[in-house]
């Protein structure tokens, strides 16, 4: 048997038929760039947040790139963030020209230690980024305490938490601003880069849809600010309007394929995903715990599972920032050692699930692949 990581082209044949209409409708209508899709889909993701502002722009990166540069966040400024998530998050610090001031992780769930922050602000603080890695919700509660007592908003990136739950409430309507990636392999996909600022300040939100678009005003030819090209295109808006119309539904299914993991790997010497009690996960990623992480990786590479690492480098460790930090983060350091991303996308079978925990448990038992 082979279990792919994921498999967005299935994904896209569940919807084929509604997917390839909305896309010719958009060839047919000659209107490519800032047309209807973009303004309803705009809408509709608003909606579905529960009523929140949205500009729609190129990827999650710019959405926190232009949510800063809105905020007028600049040189000399620091943004906090952690140093256990996509690289993209700090890029987007670097790209306004910030200092990224990255705190620790909670070993648990992965996420920032909100017990570390207090730390890691200074006079210089002027945003937290609090990442929902993996779809489980960051303790909310006192980030927003810390950044009350200093007067800094919370920007909230939500790329990997579309639809998760913080004690009730919706990631990306907690903070200041919140930031969507659409990315293919996203919860919420389209067919290349695509992404979204929301928040309840519509004046936010339309300066940063101004920003995306050349720095716009609200005529025609006549700018106000020296903002860039970073629009969400029309066909891009109209996949997503029809895969946001089955994003619960995905969600659910992404909920059953951990809930059947639990079952299969249940008793074995693996540390499974914590939910907290006043989260709702919504497995973007389902990443599992172990101590010979490589050793497990090369056996479920080996039987045809496509496990991968969620993320191998850290960003303070990244050639890129080679010499940028110097602060001590030793659970993302212990954490990247020890992480593996099972495949638990929204169409994989319960067949697949079963597969994939017998070759775990043949692999913690000691025993060299099947199917090989
Ligand atoms: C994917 C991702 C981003 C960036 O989104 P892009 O659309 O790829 O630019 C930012 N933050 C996190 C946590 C992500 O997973």
């Amino acid at each position: 048997m082979k279990v792919p990581y994921i498999d967005l082209a299935a994904e896209y044949r569940e919807q084929e038929e509604r997917i390839d209409a909305a896309v010719k409708a958009v060839l047919a209508s000659g209107n490519y760039v800032l047309g209807e899709n973009v303004a309803a889909f705009e809408e509709e993701f608003g909606s579905w947040l529960g009523g929140a502002a949205v500009a729609a722009v190129n990827s999650g990166t710019d959405a926190i790139y232009l949510v800063l540069k809105a905020m007028g966040i600049g040189p000399g400024d620091e943004v906090v963030t952690v140093s256990h998530t996509a690289v993209n998050t700090v890029l987007a610090v670097s790209k306004v020209g910030a200092t990224p001031v990255l705190v620790d992780i909670e070993p648990e769930t992965f996420c920032l230690d909100p017990g570390l922050l207090a730390g890691s602000l200074t006079v210089r603080t002027r945003a937290i980024i609090p990442v929902h890695l993996y779809g489980h919700p960051v303790d909310m509660d006192p980030v927003l305490e810390a950044a009350a007592e200093r007067g800094i908003p919370v920007i909230e990136d939500c790329a990997q938490a579309h639809g998760a739950l913080y004690r009730g409430r919706m990631v990306g309507t907690i903070g200041a601003a919140a930031c969507f990636s659409f990315y293919p392999t996203k919860n919420l996909g389209a067919a290349g880069d695509a992404g979204a600022v929301a928040s309840s300040d519509q004046g936010l939100v339309a300066k940063v849809r101004s920003l995306a678009n050349c720095g716009q005003g609200e005529e025609r030819y006549h700018n106000v600010y020296r903002g860039e090209v970073s629009r969400l295109d029309e066909l891009q808006a109209a996949i997503l309007r029809v895969k946001l119309e089955a994003l619960d539904d995905a969600t659910g299914r992404r909920r059953a394929a951990a809930a059947l993991y639990r079952e299969l790997l249940a008793g074995l010497d693996i540390a499974l995903p914590l939910e907290r009690e006043w989260a709702r996960h919504v497995y973007h990623l389902f990443v599992a715990r172990t101590r010979d992480r490589d050793g497990l990786l090369e056996h479920l590479r080996r039987a045809g599972v496509g496990a991968m690492v969620h993320y191998p480098v850290p960003v303070h460790r990244q050639p890129a920032y080679a010499d940028s930090f110097d602060m001590a983060l030793p659970e993302t350091d212990r954490a990247v050692g020890e992480i593996i991303s099972l495949p638990a996308y929204p169409g994989i079978t319960p067949a697949q699930q079963e597969y994939v925990a017998g070759q775990i448990a043949a692999f913690l038992r000691g025993q060299a692949p099947a199917g090989s």
